[in-house]
């Protein structure tokens, strides 16, 4: 349990006296020297919390309040893969060694305007690429429920640092589940956006149709108030877009919420046991407390189960996305050079060669492939147009209702090495998280309960419409 469990009861505290924000960074610097075991953070920041601690506590006795920004006393941590001015950010990956941001992230620096405190940055699967942070330089982050399992990822470390109490909210990235999926895995609150309601500027790319800054915290209400102040347009992201808020998809009766689900999904092979018992025993505690839940048939492409082209459709155009996105990773302009080259072509190819992890030059080689001129238009264009239709049909399905209800992911927490042998077996592991980035709408993971046999965290996924992230996150925090 967290010491303080939520930002506005930490600013109450404040304001009455009863703590300052330098006691807070002192609480939060104990406990990562407590858990630093579980490799949750790759580096920390502890000189310049205390400093920025006190200068906020200085300004509140000056002046109040009011002279403070509306995060004040919310203590951080940042994934290692979002920029942070005069920071080092690697995304795990030994090629960027040594690397130091030259800028902030659009929401790092919407987050440091509203007096945020960052502690330090989070280990993560190598740019992104992985489902339980096992592929980072730093090597694995562990569960702190069981340390023999894995957090998820690719934002294992964020998950990690709220397990442990280091810090109130962690940032991270999701590109195909990374925020919920390590939420789902640790019993935490994970939010991805809408694609396009928070600004990707600083934010390292790995599948920029894909990607989204997120949020895991201890509640929705402090995930609200973070999406408050980072979302919006910016003139870095010309995908960040305006809100749709307001609209009248946006109302509901909180007494009755229409609640879409697939029966299918939930009586699929898949499916752990346990996993499925404690989604049909909230199922049922949703439908007794008059909540409207809906029934819905599978969609389908060509006869066959969506589901059956959710996973395939996301890594041919992930990784033909990371192909193109991780080339600018040359051993020229960023961090690790191999020190071996003898000319230009040899100084790509081994700096390349040295600095991705296996896991990444898969995919690169992947992406490569479905984007060379034989393959384009049987891969990548295919893809493109099968992504359209998972789209559509999910824009359809979330039409008749507020939220559609799914699994966070197949099973609980697995065991070190369990899949990291078997990329499509890890692969395979995210077929319920990857539709909301593929649709581009926004999705929730949310504690559910304890699998009965094994007692580690179940979580349950909800997806919201386009631009309806505040009436997602409203309803989580009512359900
Ligand atoms: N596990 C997924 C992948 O490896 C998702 C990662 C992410 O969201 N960054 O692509």
């Amino acid at each position: 349990m967290p010491k303080y469990p939520s930002l506005s009861a930490i600013q109450e505290a404040l304001l009455a006296g009863t703590t300052t924000c330098r006691a807070l960074v002192e609480h939060y610097l104990e406990q990562i020297d407590r858990s630093s075991a579980l490799n949750a953070y790759v580096e920390t920041w502890p000189a310049e919390a205390l400093d920025r601690a006190e200068a906020l506590d200085a300004r509140l006795k000056a002046s109040g309040p009011a002279a403070l920004g509306s995060l004040f006393g919310a203590v951080v941590s940042l994934k290692d893969n979002i920029c942070y001015a005069g920071h080092q950010v690697t995304a795990a990956a030994k090629i960027l060694e040594g690397f130091t941001s030259l800028y902030s992230a659009t929401a790092v620096e919407r987050l440091l305007a509203q007096d945020v405190i960052f502690i330090g940055r989070t280990n993560c699967d190598q740019f992104g690429m992985g489902s339980s942070n096992e592929n980072s330089v730093y090597g694995p982050v562990r569960n702190a429920l069981d340390p023999e399992r894995v957090p998820g990822g690719s934002s294992g470390g964020a998950a990690v640092a709220l397990q442990t109490d280091t810090c109130l909210v962690s940032v991270g990235s999701d590109t195909g589940g990374s925020v919920r999926q390590p939420a789902g895995f640790c019993g935490l609150w994970g939010f991805k956006p809408t694609y396009g309601r928070i600004s990707r500027h600083g934010l390292l790319a790995y599948g920029s149709s894909f990607d989204q800054i997120g949020f895991l915290a201890h509640n929705p209400t402090d995930i609200a108030r973070f999406l408050a102040v980072t979302a919006g347009p910016d003139a870095y992201d010309s995908t960040a877009g305006a809100t749709g808020s307001g609209s009248e998809t946006a109302a509901f009766d909180p007494k009755k919420i229409r609640i879409g689900y697939y029966p299918d999904v939930l009586s699929s092979e898949g499916l752990d046991a346990g996993v499925r018992a404690v989604l049909e025993t909230y199922l049922e505690q949703l439908r007794q407390a008059g909540h409207d839940l809906r029934a819905l048939p599978l969609p389908s492409i060509n006869g066959k189960d969506v589901f059956d082209y959710i996973i395939p459709t996301y890594y041919v155009l992930t990784t033909a996305e990371a192909s193109s996105n991780l080339a600018r990773y040359d051993g020229i302009r960023y961090g690790y050079r191999a020190p071996a080259a003898r000319n230009l072509q040899e100084t790509y190819l081994l700096s390349r060669t040295e600095g991705f992890s296996d896991e990444v030059k898969r995919r690169i080689l992947l992406g490569t492939f479905v984007l060379s001129s034989g393959y384009h238009e049987a891969y990548y264009r295919k893809a493109q147009q099968v992504r359209r239709l998972i789209q559509q049909q999910t824009l359809a399905d979330l039409s008749g209702c507020d939220v559609l209800l799914m699994p966070v992911a197949p099973s609980t927490a697995w065991r070190f090495g369990e899949k990291s042998e078997d990329p499509v077996a890890m692969y395979l592991a995210d077929v319920f998280t990857v539709q909301a980035n593929l649709a581009g709408v926004p999705a929730l993971a949310l504690p559910a309960g304890r699998h009965p046999e094994n007692g580690l965290p179940v979580g349950v996924q909800l997806i919201g419409g386009l631009w309806d992230d505040e009436k997602l996150l409203e309803i989580g925090s009512r359900l």
